[in-house]
């Protein structure tokens, strides 16, 4: 049976057209769903019941148990859902002064393989609905009463490589009668899928594309990131001036810096000839070690000095505060578990 989450308003609406429903039906249900948060039909009590039996009989709403739930000292809560085929998904929630935010997963393991991420390694399984990317959200905000503000699709997955159903959860995620969350406060994080980020610049959506670089050679970069391999730095670095031209929005990097790897100082000058005179921001990130990992964390030292070196060179850049990584929950640590395991 579908899920009726994994439909964005104007799906919903064509869908009750067919059912031979008047279009202003889709807003209820939408309500019902992502405002109110009802896990039946029976409960749409605005609906009469003769469409309530109708939806019962050709939808399902999904709803995920929580399987585990993982408190950090600095407030960060992970949180394992049971996505009813066996399978299981993590989803992170953190709490910063500007507001809630939660990142998702898109997949239930990664094609990608990136030599220093804890999703590398667990089988690929497959990709996730709009509608269970959505739920992840949903059953956050209704376990913890907290309103979310900003998402981050920054989980297991890449999201460009589930394009058509991470599309329809950012427009049911935007819609004011959805989770009502602006797209300016929702980040897609991809690994360098070149022609799904020209797509996506023509999609209309504000929201803000952010590149996992991690190295400013294509030697070093295809050692840590196979996806190189098809896709070089110049041909992504080529696709983010589109996407800024086209959408005019700031464009950000990810830079996790690894010790003797990719963090001296003829990085950062390399860095810096590649980002030049780009509408664009660096976002500077401790490698967090993985279980038999190669990669070791920069010393502070490294990491300030690479930081300095960018802006006094004209690039905005940050270190990025790691949260969770006591429930290794940090970046790149989320790592799928089956749910018999
Ligand atoms: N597939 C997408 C989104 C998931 S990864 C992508 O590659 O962007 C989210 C971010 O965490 C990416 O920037 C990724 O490169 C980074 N990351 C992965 N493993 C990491 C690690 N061990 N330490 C620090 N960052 C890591």
């Amino acid at each position: 049976m579908k899920n009726i989450k994994d439909y964005d308003l104007e799906d919903l609406k064509e869908e009750l057209k067919t059912m031979g429903e008047k279009s202003f039906r889709a807003e209820q249900i939408f309500k019902w769903l992502y405002q109110d948060k009802v896990t039946s039909f029976d409960e749409m009590l605005n609906l009469s019941l003769e469409l309530r039996e109708k939806l019962k009989q050709n939808y399902s709403i999904c709803n995920f148990n929580i399987l585990k739930k993982l408190e950090s000292k600095d407030g960060t809560i992970k949180y394992l859902f049971d996505v009813l085929d066996d399978n299981a998904i993590e989803t992170v929630l953190m709490s910063y002064h500007h507001g809630y935010s939660v990142c998702v997963s898109t997949q239930i393991g990664c094609k990608m393989g990136c030599k220093f991420c804890a999703s590398t390694g667990i089988k690929f399984i497959r990709s996730l609905n709009a509608g269970e990317i959505v739920e992840q959200i949903i059953k956050i905000e209704q376990d913890t009463g907290v309103k979310v503000s900003n998402i981050v699709f920054m989980g297991i997955g890449e999201p460009l490589d589930n394009y058509e159903n991470v599309i329809k959860a950012i427009r049911i995620l935007n819609n004011p009668k959805g989770l009502n969350i602006g797209a300016r406060h929702i980040s897609v994080s991809t690994s360098g899928l070149v022609p799904m980020i020209y797509k996506l610049a023509e999609e209309n959506i504000q929201c803000t594309l952010s590149i996992s670089l991690h190295a400013t050679t294509d030697e070093k970069r295809s050692s840590m990131m196979p996806v190189n391999k098809l896709y070089n730095i110049e041909q992504l670095i080529k696709a983010c001036k589109d996407y800024i031209q086209v959408t005019n929005r700031r464009v950000s990097f990810e830079y996790a810096l690894a010790k003797d790897n990719n963090d001296n100082l003829e990085d950062a000058e390399r860095l810096v000839k590649l980002l030049r005179g780009m509408n664009c921001h660096v976002n500077l990130i401790p490698i967090n070690k993985i279980e038999n990992g190669k990669f070791d964390k920069s010393t502070n030292e490294n990491i300030m000095r690479f930081r300095d070196y960018l802006n006094d060179h004209g690039i905005v850049a940050t270190i990025r505060r790691e949260l969770g990584s006591d429930i290794e929950a940090a970046c790149g640590q989320l790592r799928r578990k089956n749910i018999k395991e």
